[in-house]
């Protein structure tokens, strides 16, 4: 990563270990509505034998199956570089396993808690079923980002805990526990949503923008808002 670079920095962590779904989708539509407003970006793939570099400005965490979810913990509690660069203001968009693994504890699969990254108050184990399907929810209005709509597919349960707030209610689906979907704290932000999220979601991706260039301008609706509204068509 160049530090004389006036780019956006998109860092993908670990896409070797966390990227189920289609999650690298994230990370191309986050560059492709950053340059639409003619703003410069740099992707870092960050791979797990990588130190993660601590000057980025958005870092994206996708989803994984249990072990590469827990190599992958291991790897950034040893690291260190992502919670110094949550500690510098750094945004990070987390998916399902990354969700997970940024919060204080996680679930293993024998339902053992291991310690996370600690950079969102959440704590996470494990559920008695699996939670797989399509998933509608209503976020925060104070994020002014609207109804989301997702794929998920864990088996782990989520509490927020006081530091945090839930991202949004849960209109169908399962989520964090049948009734709130994912969490922020700051510009620290993790949902159980897969689909990919940004790209069945063009108003997160945006928040993720104006939480790093300030405020943007509208884009004319697309292929995103129209798949957007037909998956919620379809699922309600
Ligand atoms: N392994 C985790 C769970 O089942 C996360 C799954 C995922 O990332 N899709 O809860």
């Amino acid at each position: 990563m160049s530090d004389t670079s006036s780019a956006l920095r998109i860092v993908w962590i670990y896409p070797d270990l966390l990227s189920t779904y289609g999650d690298q989708g994230n990370v191309l539509i986050l560059r492709r509505r950053a340059e639409l407003r003619g703003i410069a970006t740099e992707i870092v793939r960050v791979h797990s034998s990588d130190p993660v570099p601590v000057e980025g400005d958005i870092y994206l965490l996708g989803g994984g199956e249990d072990r590469p979810q827990i190599l992958a913990a291991e790897r950034l509690r040893a690291d260190g570089g992502l919670k110094r660069a949550a500690e510098r203001g750094a945004a990070v968009f987390a998916v399902c396993a990354g969700y997970q693994i940024i919060g204080e504890t996680y679930g293993d699969d024998a339902a053992n808690p291991l310690p996370g990254v600690g950079i969102l108050d959440v704590r996470s184990g494990r559920g008695e079923t699996r939670a797989v399907g399509e998933i509608v929810a209503d976020v925060d209005p104070a994020l002014g980002v609207g109804r989301i709509t997702g794929f998920e597919n864990h088996q782990g349960r989520t509490a927020i805990g006081p530091s945090a707030k839930p991202l949004s209610t849960t209109v169908r689906g399962i989520g964090n526990d049948d009734a709130t979907e994912g969490a922020y704290q700051g510009q620290i932000l993790g949902t159980y949503l897969h689909g990919p999220a940004l790209p069945r979601n063009p108003a997160l991706a945006d928040l993720l923008l104006r939480w790093r260039v300030g405020e943007i301008a509208p884009l004319p609706p697309s292929w995103g808002e129209r798949l957007h509204d037909e998956r919620l068509a379809a699922v309600l």
